[in-house]
């Protein structure tokens, strides 16, 4: 069943794909989805100097992987006749008219800007989010609406724009507002109807003041280039204003398009919490089947040795919040994994207490015995099973000797202070591997 909704996702080609474009267009798309209404995309690139088609393929771009769509999709810049047709009429209609004045830029040159007749009143709107607005519009004058018959200006072509797309709801960024009453001026001149409006709160900082650049990552390839899933974005930024109206966190898209209306998006601005975006990403990470996973790090690095990482996919889903902090888990603290480590004697006893270095070396000898005997796939239980009792035998002789064998053991596996419990280590490296790092450690241990 279709309804009588028409959105619109007019970003300005003049940058990069900013969160709060995204996450604007985001709220248009659910909001036009739930309601089986249609989507237009305009690029709003009449700003000729600043914008550029490599913005505008960023931002189809990055709006496609964050999985949105839309019915139909235009440029500002073909509506120029259209919207020449459209002055021209307000024109003969006396509601504007053109003003022979001296350029802004250059007072020796004349120019004929149009400008709107203001009729000078108070405009009163009502805001979905906000409730009812009124703005004074008499200090507004006779505004200009075109630089001339043929260069309308922003506004108008806003307006113009959005009429004749049947635009029947305007979500957009508070920053708009102000934007309004002079929008609805030039509406109710043209004769169009007013569309339903909803400004959204805009994203702050951790300080509450407005999102920049120095607050973090603005960019949403940014976010995709340092390894994020488009649906923890998705997921994040919808709760960036808008609230489900009960404590569930965990949406997809699809979940967010029958769950989201207007009456819940805040009014007050949403503040941007890296932490909490890391986390809805771990989640959606550990989300993912250990193949899908592999192969988003391998989008993300095509350089990666991935080709023995299967069992160590498990370890990187409880410890990474993104792709990128995979990606270099791999190359540096879980790097022991692919390649013998460099482990010292003094390392290997540190935790040893004075005068037990003989029992803990005797201790490994024996968890080398019981490992080998073991087959050459080795389950991280079957490893725990065969070696906890060594170390309990060990602790009942001395006390705080089971910590420090079993600190030998990982730190010989891993020649790290820090790393997955010795057990884990011992199913990924496998038999073979575990028992030469063993040797190895025991032939350090030997030479005195
Ligand atoms: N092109 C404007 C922007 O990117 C959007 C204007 C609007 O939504 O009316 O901020």
């Amino acid at each position: 069943m279709s309804t009588n909704v028409t959105v619109r996702i007019p970003p300005s080609p003049t940058g990069r794909l900013h969160i709060g474009t995204a996450r604007t267009a985001l709220f248009n798309y659910l909001f036009a989805r739930h309601a089986d209404g249609r989507i237009v995309f305009r690029s709003e690139d009449t700003d000729r100097t600043r914008s550029k088609r490599e913005h505008e393929d960023e931002i189809v771009e990055g709006l496609h992987w964050l999985g949105l769509d839309w019915d139909d999709f235009s440029r500002q810049s073909e509506h120029a006749a259209r919207h020449t047709e459209l002055l021209d009429g307000l024109i003969r209609a006396e509601k504007a008219f053109v003003s022979k004045e001296p350029a802004k830029d250059d007072p020796s040159r004349e120019v004929e800007v149009v400008r709107l007749k203001n009729p000078g009143r108070a405009i009163t709107f009502t805001d979905e989010i906000r409730g009812e607005i009124t703005f004074d519009t008499t200090e507004l004058g006779d505004f200009v609406i075109a630089r001339s018959r043929d260069d309308a200006l922003y506004h108008f072509a806003v307006v113009a724009d959005d009429w004749d797309a049947g635009v029947t709801h305007v979500i957009r960024g508070e920053d708009h507002i102000s934007n309004t009453p002079r929008q609805i001026l030039i509406q109710e001149a043209l004769g169009a109807p007013r569309p339903v409006y909803a400004h959204i709160p805009l994203i702050l900082d951790a300080k509450r003041a407005k999102l920049s650049k120095r607050s973090g990552a603005t960019s949403v390839m940014d976010y995709r280039a340092e390894g994020f899933l488009p649906e923890a974005l998705v997921n994040y930024f919808a709760l960036l204003g808008w609230n489900p109206g009960s404590d569930r966190e965990d949406f997809s898209l699809a979940e967010l398009v029958e769950a989201f209306s207007l009456a819940g998006v805040q009014k007050s601005g949403a503040a941007f919490d890296r932490e909490k975006l890391l986390s809805v990403n771990q989640r959606w990470m550990r989300k993912l089947s250990d193949e899908a996973y592999v192969s988003h790090l391998n989008d993300l690095d095509p350089e990666l040795d991935l080709s023995n990482i299967g069992k160590i996919v498990p370890l990187l889903k409880e410890r990474a919040r993104t792709f990128g902090e995979a990606r270099e888990m791999l190359g540096g603290e879980l790097a022991f994994l692919f390649a013998p480590p460099s482990v010292s004697k003094e390392a290997l006893l540190a935790k040893t207490p004075a005068g037990r270095g003989a029992e803990v070396q005797r201790a490994l000898e024996r968890a080398l015995e019981a490992l080998a005997g073991l087959g050459s796939e080795i389950a991280a239980n079957s490893a725990k099973d065969a070696l906890m009792p060594i170390a309990e035998e060990l602790e009942a002789v001395g006390k705080g000797s089971r910590g420090a064998f079993l600190w030998s053991l990982r730190y010989a596996l891993s020649g790290s202070e820090r790393s997955p419990d010795p057990f884990t280590i011992i199913y990924i490296l496998g038999a073979d591997e575990a028992l030469s790092r063993l040797r190895h450690a025991l032939a350090l241990l030997g030479a005195s």
